[in-house]
């Protein structure tokens, strides 16, 4: 409240460009902080002094904060592995690669790791000062080496870079080259700083009479300023999910410094993938029906293929994004080839959400595994060996137009009109429409036995209208919406999954963590293999249990080239921010997710999933864990979270209990 940017110490030598030691300071600050809101707010400070001393660096700032340098549609990858790293770090400084990997093991983290390695060099020459521009500028140089010799390129630039950094410096800028800057600040503090900063921005751009009470400054009231504080978050949080590029949000923000007015430039675009809705986990039908009560659903086959979100122009260009806005539209020429036909008259542009799955000729859906046989790189027409058609399911725009606040039916009832079916390449996804009486109940049922019968993974629940306008208002206002929500996980849409009834409610995505020596038939393998879920709070794994089910022979094989000490994936000792009482004969460094099956989930007295959620010592682990599929998709970021973990435990609880009510109330009547 009472922070002057405009008086901030030092700034007086930036002339215009902020240095990177402002930055690595800051993020060395906030990396020993747990409190949020203390986090919050010298996220906030620190941009509030950019915009006032170096408005140019807001946006370079902004993605490095993010632990990006470019939205993720736009591909650009820094691609900086441990041999990268090793390189350059020899070349400034004394280490050797043994010494470097004993560093690796006793840290685990390679920011660490430069940092250890450089703080003994004494440099004669003192470098030139790195600037918050500078850096940046060097990451989308890395970003755009390619092709043979890349290796010695980029170790020369990521070279020039650690030569310059000093002490904190060197930590975040190496971390920001491994994507894990590990500031315990994730997308949302981000967001919520840039807003709150906005908000001040006025102000603090503005001719400051003296420093001091900012509350004075604005003209406000606390509660106005908190209010004032909460629409700007909640608005930049919108924004950003239909529009999650920093490069044309922070441009606009700078122009017309007001949250309120972002919208007017930034909103849902063809081009730049929105962030997808999500669906919600519910115990059985029997939930989702108390769930969805008296109000008309739609139940649509859920399909275990791949999602796409298809954006198409005015000109018929078109682009296809996966669920973590990945730019695919290389990997499936055949579908870019089919959408222009799918179009029908007066249709121009189009967002469609929908699933990709494999298909066969004579038009049946071919299973997970079949897809994930797809080539991904260099995909041409004649070169397709398996064939795909896109499920559609929602609409999100048509005709320049949004359609975010339409309700489902209208979105669907459009998606219907607007497209046409081509037979085995574009169809929309099965459904039937339904509400919560008892008569539909049974056809509902029917409806998931036949979803699963055809190979797919249970339903997805729809809402199909907004509450109705014969409520009361304020009922009205309390009601469930059918909008569109990007980024949303709401009851709106609930998903029902076969797992909920053979087992735990949905299957788990871990990282593994560690490993055993296999013996008998798996000797010389890893078996069995230690995996932990992520907790987002303290950026710890904690592990869950030991799988040693679901593996094929080669995958034991590709496991133990992937997890090797050449590529620096096994560690002698655990990383710091691993949670377990196990001591299994390696560490792997983490950088996989696994889908999981189990068969419950239990209170434990080794594993830490979970711990001080449910018993204050105590974590949770999952029961006969059975390998499904790597999940090339999701960062370890990504794991299930020890939130959702105990959540799943809960939920597994109040089943039980609800088993064994039936089943005395049975004996009962049987008596
Ligand atoms: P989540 O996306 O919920 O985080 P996840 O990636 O593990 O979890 P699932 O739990 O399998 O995905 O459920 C959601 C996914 O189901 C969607 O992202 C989509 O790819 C897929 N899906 C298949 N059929 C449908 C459908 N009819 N409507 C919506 N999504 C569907």
């Amino acid at each position: 409240m009472v922070f002057d940017p405009q008086q901030f110490p030092g700034t007086g030598q930036w002339h215009g460009r902020a240095p990177y030691s402002f930055l690595a300071s800051v993020f060395s600050m906030v990396s020993s902080i747990s409190a949020r809101t203390v986090m919050l707010n010298i996220m906030c400070n620190m941009l509030r002094v950019i915009i006032v001393h170096s408005p140019q660096d807001i946006l370079p700032a902004i993605w490095l904060c993010s632990n990006a340098i470019a939205p993720s549609f736009e591909g650009l990858e820094l691609g900086i592995g441990p041999q990268i790293l090793s390189k350059a770090l020899r070349g400034v400084s004394s280490v050797n690669q043994t010494k470097l990997r004993k560093l690796y093991e006793r840290y685990g983290d390679w920011g660490d790791v430069a940092f250890a390695a450089k703080a003994s060099v004494r440099t004669i020459v003192k470098p030139k000062p790195l600037t918050v521009r500078e850096v940046f500028q060097t990451l989308h140089a890395i970003a755009g080496v390619k092709g043979k010799g890349g290796v010695d390129t980029k170790a020369g630039l990521v070279r020039r870079l650690l030569l310059s950094a000093v002490g904190e410096e060197v930590r975040f800028i190496v971390r920001t080259l491994v994507a894990h800057l590990r500031i315990g600040a994730v997308r949302t503090t981000v967001l919520i700083a840039l807003a709150r900063a906005c908000v001040f921005m006025q102000s603090d751009v503005g001719q400051w009479p003296i420093s001091g009470d900012l509350v004075r400054q604005v003209d406000d009231s606390k509660d106005v300023l908190a209010t004032k504080l909460k629409q700007a978050e909640n608005g930049l949080k919108e924004c950003f999910a239909q529009c999650p590029d920093w490069n044309l949000i922070v441009p606009w923000l700078m122009e017309c410094k007001d949250v309120s007015r972002v919208f007017e430039r930034c909103g849902i675009t063809v081009g730049v993938p929105l962030r997808p809705m999500l669906g919600q986990i519910t115990r059985d039908l029997t939930d989702m029906f108390i769930k969805l009560k008296d109000r008309d659903f739609a139940c649509e086959y859920k399909y275990d293929g791949q999602r796409a979100q298809i954006h198409m122009d005015n000109q018929g260009r078109v682009k296809l994004f996966s669920r973590h806005l990945e730019d695919m539209t290389d990997k499936y020429p055949d579908i870019v080839e089919v959408l222009p036909r799918i179009r029908s008259e007066g249709t121009t542009s189009f967002i469609m959400d929908g699933e990709i799955v494999a298909m066969n000729s004579e038009g049946e859906i071919q299973p997970f595994q079949t897809l994930s046989n797809r080539a991904r790189k260099n995909v041409t027409l004649d070169t397709i060996v398996v064939p795909v058609c896109v499920l559609a399911f929602d609409l999100m725009y048509l005709n320049n137009e949004s359609l975010l606040q339409l309700s489902f039916r209208e979105r669907r009832t459009l998606l219907k009109e607007r497209f046409v079916r081509v037979k085995h390449r574009f169809d929309f996804v099965k459904s039937m429409d339904a509400t919560g009486i008892t008569t539909d109940q049974d056809k509902v049922q029917a409806f998931f036995k036949a979803s699963i019968g055809s190979g797919g993974e249970g339903i997805m629940v729809k809402l199909l209208d907004h509450p109705p306008k014969s409520l009361e208002p304020s009922a009205r206002a309390k009601g469930l919406l059918s909008t569109y929500e990007p980024d949303k996980r709401v009851e709106s849409w609930l998903k029902v999954k076969k797992d909920y009834v053979e087992g735990v409610g949905d299957s788990l995505d871990l990282v593994p963590i560690g490993a055993w020596y296999g013996s008998g038939r798996k000797a010389g393998w890893y078996s069995p293999i230690l995996l932990a879920c992520y907790n987002p709070e303290n950026e710890t794994l904690e592990s869950v249990c030991k799988c040693m089910s679901g593996f094929s022979d080669k995958f034991y094989k590709e496991m133990k080239d992937y997890y090797s000490e050449e590529n620096l994936r096994v560690l002698n000792t655990p990383r710091h921010d691993y949670v377990t009482d196990l001591q299994p004969n390696v560490w792997f460094d983490a950088c996989q997710v696994w889908e999981i099956k189990g068969a419950d989930i239990t209170v434990s007295p080794v594993h830490k999933g979970a711990i001080g959620r449910i018993e204050e010592d105590r974590g949770l682990s999952l029961r006969f864990p059975r390998f499904i599929r790597v999940r090339d998709d999701k960062p370890t970021e990504e794991a299930t979270t020890s939130e959702l973990l105990a959540t799943l435990y809960l939920q597994q609880q109040v089943r039980e209990v609800a088993e064994e009510e039936n089943e005395e109330e049975q004996e009962e009547q049987d008596d």
